[in-house]
């Protein structure tokens, strides 16, 4: 098991539409434990295949929140949005952070409710009911799919600042980076 160079938006794979897994081989089977281990290192939450470089349809997650610890890993999944949106219309909402976009936090609103649903590795189907964080955990993977940033969806302004932040803490472009070798996540905040 390894811990893999996680692609940053400055990577063109992370914008692209990633393809669905026709079977399930020992290759894929590598890579999620790989994704396991990447996540763990960098640290992070949930993390797609396209962030590690590979155009597929999978994604892991490990959230241990108060409201609902859960462990997993997805193929082909689908996702409902069973809202309602959390602090749409008042406030702000609560910020996310990427592992594609190291040391940036941006207010984003997600649907506080969604149904993934999908495969695992042996085939059995999955069905996910999740609300709060690991619901956007959820819609935040599952966008990553589809070559979606959260950066993607903020609101203008805040898409501005995330544009100007990056830039600023990566003058030089910065495609990849290695959890453990370059640090973690939390390294790259402008503090
Ligand atoms: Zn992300």
């Amino acid at each position: 098991v390894s811990v893999l160079p996680i692609f940053t938006s400055d990577s063109a794979i992370v914008h692209q539409r990633a393809q669905p897994i026709d079977s399930v081989t020992d290759e894929i089977r590598q890579l999620a434990e790989n994704m396991v281990e990447t996540m763990a290192a960098a640290p992070g939450v949930g993390l797609a295949a396209p962030q590690v470089g590979q155009a597929l349809r999978l994604f892991v997650w490990s959230y241990h929140g108060a409201d609902a610890p859960s462990d997993g890993v997805i193929v082909n999944p689908r996702l409902r949005l069973r809202g309602p949106w959390r602090h749409r219309f008042w406030g702000e909402p609560d910020e996310e952070g990427c592992l594609s976009l190291p040391g940036l936090r941006y207010p984003l609103a997600r649907a506080e409710r969604v149904l993934l649903e999908g495969h695992d590795l042996d085939g059995r189907s999955v069905q996910v009911q999740a609300e709060g964080w690991l619901a956007r955990i959820f819609q935040h993977e599952f966008d990553h799919l589809d070559g979606v940033l959260y950066r993607d969806r903020l609101r203008r302004r805040w898409r501005r600042a995330a544009d100007h932040e990056w830039r600023t803490l990566h003058p030089e472009a910065l495609p990849q980076w290695i959890p453990g070798l370059d640090g973690e996540e939390s390294d790259f905040v402008d503090s």
